[in-house]
């Protein structure tokens, strides 16, 4: 097999560092390995780099691919629709026809709002909360990544486990520099998982509280599952003390079920986000939630707004994708070979003597590096060996299986059999070689 070297990706970085800042687009991408790579084409399963180098990729470029790249039904829509215009700054009635089938498929889906990405719906869901309860500071916990703007920008870098302070009152570490301090006063933190700790904290806050924000699978950080009844028990809590559930199901929604983690596990929400996987990599995301809640955008007591929102190109490609993923239902079949290739990675682990821990649902799983049997919450993923991570993600890519570089696994409906046993026969190798 070709050995692979980046030499080409290396000089592109070079050059790329005298215009982009740190070289890149995007924090994230610094962190790849063995620098930020330089591609050049993506079909189907598979992801190609300027130096010639293929990949499976179960990357899915953090997520959205979930009908793996070029889908040709979705460029074939984006081409047709972007050729009566791009963006009208006025209403169009393909805008309507993806707002009625996020509200046929979504459970919580009263209203909508579509904004640009994750982030910035997840602060209009926020302002929503604030302005329908008076009150002004959100639950969140460690670990859960809900963007990178201010007042999200908190509790998800703690240098090491004995840094996160009390379980009760967790330190709360900015990830950035620049960050303005109220910011970090807007929320109360807590660790995921807990649900007699929430209790008994909005007991005592709930005067405060206009919101509890999860997500409703911890994707970000170890892919930790909510325990039983964690998420049902948070439904409780809120409805108890008139405080607004929102689930961030950027990654979960199209992606655990094609009407998100709320019905997959069976809690509906009062506003979520739906951002990744419903647009197959085109700058789109929703908001949606009870009317009662969203009222407040509707009678224009709260401000939603953005130039860019629904543009031809990117409502197409929404609507394109939940079209294909309605008429194939991969879901099933991710699952299967997300389960397969979970097993065949514990399966290779073991052989190998390696303490590879393997959690999450099939369509999105974590390897991580512990002797823990179970993480449960952002404390134990500190416990990960991150180094040890690092080499095995390092010798995945260099052997053409492209995994994101904090363990974490994505599954799309083009992933045949095929790459799935692959990926575990180069897993077996590195394991083995580690
Ligand atoms: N929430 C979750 C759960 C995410 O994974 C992400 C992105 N990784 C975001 C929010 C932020 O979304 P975006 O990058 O589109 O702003």
């Amino acid at each position: 097999m070709k050995k692979y070297t980046y030499s080409k990706s290396a000089s592109l970085l070079e050059r790329s560092q005298k215009v982009l800042a740190g070289g890149v687009s995007s924090e994230f991408r610094k962190k790849s390995y063995p620098h930020a790579i330089f591609y050049e084409q993506g079909k189907g399963s598979r992801i190609w780099d300027v130096d010639g180098n293929e990949y499976i990729d179960f990357s899915l470029s953090q997520g959205p691919l979930i009908l793996g790249h070029s889908n040709t039904n979705v460029l074939n829509h984006i081409n047709e629709y972007s050729r009566n215009g791009q963006l009208f700054a006025g209403q169009h009635i393909k805008e309507i026809e993806l707002a009625e089938k996020l509200q046929n498929l979504i459970p919580s889906a009263e209203l909508i709002r579509f904004c640009l990405d994750g982030s910035s719906a997840i602060q209009t869901a926020l302002r929503v909360a604030r302005a329908k309860t008076g009150r002004q500071k959100f639950l969140r916990f460690e670990g859960h990544y809900h963007g990178w703007l201010d007042n999200m920008c908190w509790g998800i870098s703690a240098p090491a486990p004995e840094a996160l302070g009390p379980r009760e009152n967790p330190s709360r570490h900015p990830w950035s520099e620049g960050l303005p301090l109220e910011s970090r006063n807007e929320f109360l933190l807590l660790p995921w998982n807990d649900l007699s700790l929430v209790r008994h904290t909005v007991a005592q806050n709930y005067e405060k509280l206009a919101a509890i924000i999860t997500e409703p699978v911890m994707c970000n950080n170890g892919c930790i599952l909510p325990g039983d009844g964690f998420l049902q028990g948070l439904r409780e809590i809120c409805d108890e003390y008139g405080i607004a559930l929102i689930f961030d199901e950027v990654i979960t929604g199209f992606r655990v079920s094609l009407s998100g983690a709320q019905q997959y596990f069976d809690v509906i929400p009062d506003l979520s986000i739906f951002a990744k996987a419903m647009g197959s990599g085109y700058p789109i995301s929703a908001l949606v939630g009870r009317r009662k809640w969203m009222e407040v955008i509707e009678e224009g007591r709260v401000i939603h707004a953005g130039t860019m929102n629904t543009s031809n190109p990117t409502v197409a490609a929404a609507l394109s994708t939940i079209e294909v993923l309605e008429r194939q239902l991969p879901y099933e079949r991710m699952y299967q070979l997300g389960n397969q290739l979970m097993h065949g990675l514990k399966e290779a682990a073991a052989d190998a003597n390696q303490n590879l821990l393997v959690q999450g649902l099939g369509p999105m799983f974590h390897t991580g590096f512990t002797d823990l049997e179970e993480v449960k919450d952002y404390r134990d993923t500190l416990k990960y060996d991150r180094n040890k991570l690092g080499k095995f993600v390092g010798a995945m890519h260099d052997n053409g299986i492209r995994i994101i570089g904090r363990g974490l696994w994505y599954i799309s409906a083009s992933h045949k059999e095929a790459d799935i046993l692959r990926a575990i026969e180069v897993a077996k190798k590195v394991l083995l070689e580690m």
